[in-house]
């Protein structure tokens, strides 16, 4: 199977996979890449620069080798209060145990802990609760020094370098991006990468700073809102619309809320970004399992599927692929689950496509692309081509979750990069403004290349407008002709 045929037949839900020792090397990433992954993340919070800087640089190579564009994804930390480096790495927290929060930077015995956040020894008090790698090792202070907290394990596990410190229901006086995340936004404006996560988004205005900082910095990568505080489920809406992505990030967001909240709170978020057509991520132990086992769990199996369900864009594999024992499998996995349901909602919807307005969208562009769904699906047509110069219209085309395989051409590498999000959407390297004639042939040597078209097939073409100077786009149905069959 050509790179071009096997990449329209993946997962119509987008895999994103976070980057770290497990797979941090060009075979890692290139078998990832073929198994199903659309975006890799780098979390900008571990490894170093350079590090990250060598990671883009092979993506880039890798996806141009595969013909697959592949997105990229710097995770800023934001105001993420964490560890150190530990002086034992990782240390088992047995329950009851001392351990001890010192100032500075640098952790000498294995019971002691330091943090990046400067004030914690005397922002805390007694009886304050603190909550670790994503909650799963609990501490609690039982004496305040001038020096040092001396806390007590309640909730025992494994604690790693760089992991994060909770406090739920401790107010602290942080700024909504740190100096490093600033530096960290311009990293990612220099290196062109496509998607810049900012984490612990309160409000619409944190989004617009980190907006303004890549802009001053020549980068329109798109803005990804981790939605992981309470502060961010109240101005949802606000938020999402800032937003160009959002995730719902849950590692976080089930340590600062409610656990018990979060699987609702998972629901409007997702609902809230299909109603703005903002690409929404899933993201946190969605396989976590297959960290150390090569099976998922029942519950991670149902997780991934439900999420899809719900309406997720894109399901995200975090530890799995960072740290895991099981990368590869942790991806094929993601993707078999996400053919399955996607399947059986193919199946379920017998009604013709129906899209929300499209905010940001032009409402010709949308209607346009509304119309070329439901024609498609009237006329069996075997493939949904957009040629799109700003990856509006396939976003516009995502929205519409119908399953006739879409595939949206652009000759800008950046734009591809974009619509590797989009649910349902599969980006082609091609060229975006093109006469009748000159797609047709396009269509022909693709289908022919890709053995995906034969004789007779239909094919649904949307397209700029070069009819006349005030239209917008027109709509052209193509008939297969000169290939296969
Ligand atoms: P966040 O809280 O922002 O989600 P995290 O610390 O939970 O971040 P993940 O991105 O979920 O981290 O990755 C899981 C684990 O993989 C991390 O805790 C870390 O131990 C490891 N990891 C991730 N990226 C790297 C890297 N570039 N180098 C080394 N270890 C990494
Ligand atoms: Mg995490």
């Amino acid at each position: 199977m050509t790179d071009l045929a096997h990449n329209l037949q993946t997962a119509r839900t987008k895999i994103v996979a976070t980057v770290g020792p497990s797979s941090n090397s060009r075979q890692l990433l290139s078998d990832l890449t073929t198994l199903g992954v659309d975006v890799f993340r780098i979390n900008m919070a571990h490894g170093s620069p350079e590090q990250h800087a060598q990671t883009v640089a092979t993506i880039h190579e890798v996806s141009i080798a595969l013909h697959r564009p592949v997105g990229i994804l710097a995770d800023l930390s934001g105001p993420k209060i964490r560890l150190g480096q530990l002086a034992e790495d990782p240390v088992h927290c047995e329950l009851d145990a001392e351990f001890f929060f010192i100032r500075g930077k640098v952790a000498t015995r294995p019971m002691e802990l330091v943090s990046n956040y400067p004030h914690l020894l005397d922002e805390l008090d007694i009886g304050n609760r603190l909550a670790l790698a994503d909650g799963t090792v609990g501490l609690v202070v039982e004496e305040k020094q001038p020096d040092h907290l001396r806390c007590r394990v309640v909730l025992p596990g494994i604690l790693r370098s760089r992991q994060g410190i909770n406090l739920p229901g401790v107010k602290l006086s942080v700024p909504s991006m740190t100096h490093t995340d600033l530096e960290h936004a311009r990293w990612a404006a220099q290196q062109d990468v496509d998607f810049v996560g900012l984490s612990f988004v309160r409000s619409a205005a944190d989004i617009k700073r980190l907006k303004d900082t890549l802009h001053q910095h020549g980068s329109d990568a798109w803005v990804v809102a981790k939605i992981e505080k309470p502060e961010a489920l109240e101005n949802l809406t606000s938020i999402v619309l800032a937003a160009d992505v959002v995730m719902v990030a849950r590692g976080d967001l089930g340590v600062e809320t409610d656990v018990a909240e979060m699987p609702i709170a998972q629901k409007r978020i997702i609902k809230t970004c299909n109603l703005h057509a903002r690409p929404v991520i899933v993201a946190t132990q969605m396989l976590d399992s297959m960290q150390h086992s090569n099976r998922p769990t029942r519950a991670e199996a149902t997780d991934v599927a439900n999420a899809i369900l719900d309406g997720a864009d894109a399901c995200m594999l975090s530890g799995e692929t960072a740290i895991g024992e099981f990368p590869r499998e942790s991806v094929t996995m993601m993707g078999q689950i996400m053919q399955f349901t996607e399947q059986t909602l193919e199946e379920s919807s017998h009604s013709e496509p129906v899209a929300p307005p499209v905010i940001g969208v032009h409402p010709i562009t949308s209607a346009t692309v509304l119309g070329a769904g439901v024609i498609a699906k009237r006329l069996h047509a075997k493939l949904v081509v957009l040629a799109t110069l700003s990856g509006r219209s396939a976003l516009a085309k995502s929205t519409q979750r119908d399953f006739v395989p879409t595939i949206a051409v652009s000759d800008s590498p950046s734009i591809l990069r974009r619509i590797t999000l989009f649910w349902g959407v599969t980006p082609v390297l091609g060229l975006s403004s093109l006469s009748n004639e000159d797609l047709s042939a396009f269509i022909n040597e693709w289908g022919s290349q890709t053995g995906l078209l034969t004789r007779g097939d239909r094919v649904v073409i949307v397209t700029g407008s070069g009819l006349v100077p005030s239209a917008n786009n027109q709509v052209v149905v193509h008939e297969v002709e000169g290939v296969g069959g």
